[in-house]
């Protein structure tokens, strides 16, 4: 290392930089230098120095020594930056989480703070915090991705970072995919939003995600929220003329079909890992968008099976017709107003005690245990929580189901009052089976 310490310094003294990759080498060289000989220096705070594999060192000293000669020449291909990899550890519960999503260990980068597997598909070791978030129940539902969009997130805001890109526009490719994904009619609708602050997902440039990849995504986070994070490379995209119109639209729309949760349709022919397989869909696809190494293909629009795949997965929430045994959302209960049971056995009932019973007859059920509290109203809300609410507009007592847009409550002839969601239950009073 002394070496390369009096090398650098006649590299400081007599040259400038004739090309950027010199430049980038004197870079590494002098960051190298730096951690080797100061990294006293070095706080928390400043970013963790790559680690340099014995064969990267090596290489960076012949590409040196060809320098040190006035040899070397610039060259014109894109180059990934030095292999950064570290160690996969199987151990760890994020390598877990990517394992049981189906995917091989060998399929797995490790690099400083996250994994990419099946080369475009991200995993932070720890995943974001985002404002706002409580604990909830994580949703293990089982298709392409093990998590999916959570209805609490199903109203993805998409944010552009188009000063990012020095000359591709990506705007008509992002408006083409908020179209194409809304027009299925599920429950997950897009929009576009213009601060990367209140986006759920941020598209962006990122040159640096490898040689020949065009775009990079993730899953679905355990919390339900998608994936947060496009990265298109827009180096490899004018390397290889990739830039049309149509290539863009494809490229984008499949990257925010990872974010929702799809996994490649063509994995099988891809020799990747086992994918869970969303039922009511073909094995394979031809015309399908989210067909993985397609980048350059055209846009044809979403293929009839991947409409049909959002359907499968995000349907939107069916709402029975109205009936004097149910609260469907946004209905309310005033105080001593009620819903009965179809066979008219049981009575849910909105006291002017402020306490909300279940009776069957006479005989009393359940109950909020609110009595003597000011409330005046029990409301299903939209967001799917049943909420007591006083005459200052303060919640006194809740199911706690907010998260379930589009859920309603029923009064059912076993004599439990449960609330559902697409024919799922997400909160009861456990008083059947009467
Ligand atoms: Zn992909």
């Amino acid at each position: 290392m002394l070496l390369e310490i009096i090398l650098h310094r006649k590299l400081f003294q007599y040259l400038t930089y004739p090309c950027k990759e010199l430049a980038e080498i004197y870079q590494i060289f002098t960051f190298n230098y730096y951690y080797l000989n100061f990294s006293i220096f070095l706080t928390k705070n400043q970013p963790k120095p790559t680690k340099m594999t014995l064969k990267t060192s090596l290489k960076m000293l012949c590409l040196w020594m060809g320098m040190a000669a006035f040899t070397i020449g610039c060259s014109d291909e894109f180059e990934p930056g030095v292999n950064d990899a570290l160690t996969v550890d199987p151990n760890d519960p994020v390598i877990q989480r990517i394992l049981d999503a189906g995917i091989a260990l060998e399929d797995i980068v490790a690099y400083d703070d996250h994994y990419v597997a099946e080369g475009d598909i991200v995993f932070y070791k720890e995943e974001p915090h985002f404002p706002g978030d409580e604990d909830h129940n994580g949703r293990t539902e089982q298709a392409r991705s093990t998590y999916l969009v959570a209805p609490a997130y199903r109203n993805i805001r998409v944010y552009l970072d188009q000063a990012s890109f020095s000359s591709l526009n990506l705007n008509d490719a992002v408006n083409n995919a908020i179209a194409a994904f809304n027009a299925v009619g599920s429950e997950l609708q897009f929009s576009r939003v213009y601060s990367a602050s209140s986006a759920d997902i941020i598209v962006k440039r990122n040159n640096s995600i490898g040689a020949g990849v065009c775009g990079r995504a993730g899953f679905p986070f355990s919390n339900g929220r998608p994936f947060n994070n496009v990265d298109i490379s827009e180096s490899v995209l004018i390397q290889y003329g990739l830039t049309s119109a149509s290539q863009l639209r494809l490229l984008v729309a499949h990257e925010i079909g990872h974010c929702i949760g799809f996994r490649h349709t063509n994995w099988q022919s891809l020799g990747e890992s086992t994918a869970i397989h969303i039922s009511g869909t073909p094995s394979s696809d031809g015309a399908s968008i989210m067909n993985g190494a397609t980048c350059g293909n055209s846009w044809a629009g979403l293929s009839y099976y991947d409409s049909k795949a959002i359907e499968i997965l995000y349907a939107a929430p069916t709402i029975p017709p109205p009936g004097p045994d149910k609260l469907l959302p946004g209905d309310q209960l005033d105080r001593n107003e009620s819903i009965r049971s179809a066979d008219n056995r049981f009575l849910f009932v909105m006291q002017g005690d402020g306490n909300l019973v279940l009776y069957k007859y006479n005989v009393p059920l359940w109950a909020s245990n609110t009595a003597g509290l000011p409330v005046t109203r029990c409301i299903m809300q939209n967001d799917g929580n049943l909420v007591l609410y006083d005459n200052l507009n303060r919640a006194r007592w809740a199911s706690n189901t907010h998260g379930n847009p589009g859920a309603w409550l029923v009064a059912q002839n076993d004599g439990n009052v449960v609330i559902y969601r697409n024919g799922s239950p997400v909160w009861a009073t456990n008083t059947c089976c009467h």
